[in-house]
């Protein structure tokens, strides 16, 4: 079954996130590279998304891209994410969203390792990571 769909207005929304949350998950915008919480983190648990609280990636498909943001080669679950054409600054790149809250995560770039050989190319600010119990 899919995931239901989370709705709030645009002033729910400011009130609910970070200004900082705010400006990447509903305004697109991009954390500056190296600047993020999770882009080294290596620890096993689950990212979740920062503005409902959807599964959307796992430890076990992250990866030290060198882009300064958290780099993972699948979504957890691609029922948990979907795709726009992105055609800002001169450039065409696949944006990611959350499918649950339409919140903008990142990118999806095809220069990936196996075995998809994609890089979804995300913003520490829009996931939210829980360890696995039992991890430090
Ligand atoms: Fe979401």
């Amino acid at each position: 079954m899919p995931p239901r769909k989370v709705e709030k207005t645009d002033q729910e929304w400011r009130e609910f996130l970070s200004a900082e949350q705010y400006l990447v998950l509903r305004l697109k915008g991009t954390e500056p590279p190296f600047s993020g919480e999770h882009y080294r983190n290596k620890a096993k648990g689950v990212y979740y998304c920062a503005g409902c609280g959807s599964p959307l990636f796992s430890s076990e498909t992250k990866y030290d891209s060198g882009s300064g943001w958290p780099s993972f080669w699948s979504p957890i679950d691609e029922q948990a994410v979907e795709y726009a054409e992105d055609f800002s600054y001169g450039m065409h790149r696949t944006e990611v969203l959350c499918a649950t809250c339409q919140g903008h995560l990142g990118h999806v770039f095809d220069d990936g390792p196996p075995p998809t050989g994609k890089r979804y190319c995300i913003n520490s600010i829009a996931l939210k990571f829980s360890a696995h119990s039992g991890e430090a």
